[in-house]
């Protein structure tokens, strides 16, 4: 069996010390294993909106993979524990299991999104990876009363792979109401406007912007609408200087520690 990687904190909220080859071992591991996983992600947004959101700390408490997703975060990691880490956004996640669907038998079910969006990118990665196994998809603008059509939708299509992308915390709510009625589904990850980015209604950031780690601000000039939601990024950089700053002092080389 595959041990767990290793579960640091961060601002009070657990990642693991993953990098996408990892991931993507776990994932393979949680296909095969007899219950659902969850796989959530975790930026500083959603490291500051869980401290006065009980319900998204507790979804993201039980969870069985915490990806670091964003890259402040990922330095985090590293200042304060040290720890060998790597960014893994749930944007590349999710297309590296679709991917790898073929070849390790995944059967996937696309939950979320607008209608159009759903089926655009059930159609763009079927175009990308001939022979991915997508079983169903549904369209995430349901009310509770037609919740239980989707349940049984996801149940009668032999789903074992779940995305959802419903948005945080919307995502991480749903999954800890509904899993438990969809005994099939061993992989569950909350991939939040991740259709939209697949269906080319959303751009990621050019690679380049990508490998300086300024996919944030890229995100804050194109969506300004996000920038609410953003505005927790000085305050999460700020709490870890202060963690840092707290952080209790290391014995002093040499000295024997009494
Ligand atoms: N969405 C949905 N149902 C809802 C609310 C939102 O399916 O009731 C979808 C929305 O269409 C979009 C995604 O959830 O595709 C949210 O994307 P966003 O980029 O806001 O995700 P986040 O940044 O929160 O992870």
């Amino acid at each position: 069996m595959l041990p767990p990687p290793k579960r640091v904190n961060v601002l009070g909220i657990p990642v693991d010390c993953v990098d996408m080859a990892r991931t993507l071992d776990q994932v393979r591991a949680l296909a095969s294993g007899n219950r659902a996983g969850c796989i959530l992600a975790v930026n500083p947004e959603k490291v500051i909106a869980a401290q006065s959101e009980p319900v998204l700390r507790r979804a993201l408490e039980s969870a069985a993979l915490l990806i670091p997703d964003g890259i402040g975060v990922v330095w985090a990691v590293r200042l304060l524990w040290k720890e060998h880490i790597a960014r893994v956004p749930g944007a590349e996640l999710m297309p590296a299991i679709c991917a790898a669907s073929a070849a390790e038998g995944y059967r996937l079910f696309l939950f979320g999104a607008s209608e159009e969006v759903n089926a655009q990118a059930v159609a763009e990665l079927q175009r990308q990876h001939p022979g991915i196994g997508i079983v169903g998809r549904h369209h995430g603008y349901v009310n509770e009363a037609g919740m239980a059509a989707v349940i049984d939708a996801i149940n009668r299509s032999g789903a074992n792979v779940l995305f959802v992308a419903l948005g945080s915390p919307k995502q991480e709510l749903w999954m800890e109401k509904y899993l438990p009625q969809l005994p099939g589904i061993r992989v569950c990850q909350g991939v939040g406007g991740t259709f939209d980015v697949i269906a080319g209604r959303v751009r990621r950031a050019p690679l380049a912007v990508r490998r300086v780690n300024l996919e944030w601000f890229y995100r804050l000039l194109t969506q300004p609408q996000r920038a609410l939601r953003q505005a927790a990024i000085p305050r999460f950089a700020w709490q870890v200087v202060r963690a840092w700053l707290a952080r209790p002092s290391q014995p002093a080389p040499g000295a024997n520690g009494g």
